[in-house]
């Protein structure tokens, strides 16, 4: 039994909007990733058993390690295939918007979405959703992701009986790579009720595992290891550190999208770190984007919404910039100095305080108070 987090105002919301919609679009965010594409595929499968007339638009490319998930090869490409996008749009009476929370999220795609006159639902985990964009929110910030949310509504809903197989791996899958396989944000006891119930609804999580996390190239591991060798900088006092790669430098390890995916991970692995951040010079635009990541509560997103034009999570959140990277790395650093006291083993007030009670301890234990007096007699003398 799931902890109640769906209202009643909430699955009433979703019920009507269901219900009286028969052409139904669902979106999701720039360069999608397990969740985006995991959850919109969810509720693709649940929109199709429902007998609804389905198309899932996104953005623009996403990685191959997603490509297993059934009926991955109907999603259209916005960037791509702008007359399906736009009859299917034109045609929608619901645009369901998932794991984003600001049309700007989703370029060009936001335009056309906007400009369509139907129902726009959002239902998504990040921080302040834009209200004034969507007709109704499903905004649930605690989650460890959309695709939790997206299992959450249909409990609550009383419709998991209308959860496919494939359902349940989308969802998995969705779970499982926004909580980077329940190694984050993932200590909520719920979380492992509903792996549970997709398990016994015959989904291998190992294999789904192994789809997504061991379907790379050689290339990928030769840059992963020209990364961590050549590139990374570490700032062992403030226990942070940042690596900035050049399109040149991607080419030469033959590039595919997606071949960075998780490497901003890795330096967490250093003992005691709290920041990483990865700057990437985009393969397309001349952009930087920016990835970061953190442990407990140094705040990603601020750091990304202060110095990256970003946002996201707050151990897990990027940005653009649109500079060089010399520049980009200026910034990064910059932004590694104003936050050093977070960062840094400053010790707190309290610690202070702690510290000065302790050495008056040792003073009148040691009589270390009476030798500086002795020393600075000596002083005066020689002066
Ligand atoms: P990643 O580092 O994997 O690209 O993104 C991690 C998280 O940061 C995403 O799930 C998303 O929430 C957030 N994020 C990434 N890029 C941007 C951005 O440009 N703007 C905002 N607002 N959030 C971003
Ligand atoms: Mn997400």
């Amino acid at each position: 039994m799931l902890k109640k987090k769906i209202t009643p105002q909430e699955v009433a919301i979703v019920k009507k909007d269901f219900e009286t919609s028969r052409n139904v679009v669902i979106v999701c965010h720039t360069s999608p990733d397990g969740d985006a594409i995991g959850s919109s595929l969810g509720l693709y499968e649940y929109m199709k058993r429902k007998g609804k007339q389905v198309t899932v638009i996104v953005p623009n490319y996403f990685p191959d390690f997603l490509h297993w998930m059934k009926d991955a090869d109907k999603i259209v490409r916005f960037d791509w295939q702008k007359t399906a996008s736009y009859t299917a749009l034109k045609m929608a009476d619901l645009i369901c918007c998932l794991d984003f929370n600001d049309m700007r999220r989703i370029d060009d795609l936001g335009v056309a979405v906007m400009r369509m006159r139907c129902k726009r639902l959002l239902i998504d985990h990040h921080l302040d959703p834009n209200r004034q964009q969507f007709g109704h929110i499903i905004s649930h910030p605690e989650m460890s992701s959309t695709s939790e949310l997206l299992f959450r509504l249909l409990d609550a809903m009383g419709e998991l009986n209308s959860l496919t197989f494939a359902g349940a791996e989308d969802i998995y899958a969705g779970m499982a790579t926004d909580t980077g396989f329940f190694s984050f944000n993932s200590n909520d006891p719920d979380i492992f009720l509903i792996i549970s119930e997709l398990l016994r609804r015959g989904i291998d999580k190992d294999k789904i595992n192994r789809n997504i996390q061991n379907n790379y190239s050689p290339d990928r591991l030769r840059l992963i290891g020209y990364v961590l060798y050549e590139k990374l900088q570490v700032f062992p006092e403030l226990h942070a550190s940042l690596f900035a790669i050049k399109k040149e430098e991607l080419t030469q390890f033959h590039y595919l999208k997606g071949d960075m995916e998780g490497i901003v991970n890795m330096p967490l692995q250093i003992k005691g770190h709290k920041l990483s951040i990865c700057l990437r010079e985009d393969t397309e635009r001349p952009l930087i984007r920016v990835s970061t990541r953190s442990v407990d509560d140094f705040p990603c997103n601020e750091f990304c919404t202060e110095f990256f034009n970003g946002g996201g999570h707050k151990n897990a959140a990027g940005g653009t910039l649109e500079c060089t990277m010399e520049e980009a790395i200026d910034i990064a650093m910059k932004g590694l100095e104003t936050w050093h006291d977070r960062l840094a083993d400053v010790p707190s007030k309290e610690e202070d305080k702690k510290d000065a009670k302790e050495a008056t301890t040792m003073e009148s234990v040691t009589g270390i108070e009476d030798d500086k007096k002795e020393d600075k007699s000596e002083e005066t003398k020689e002066k």
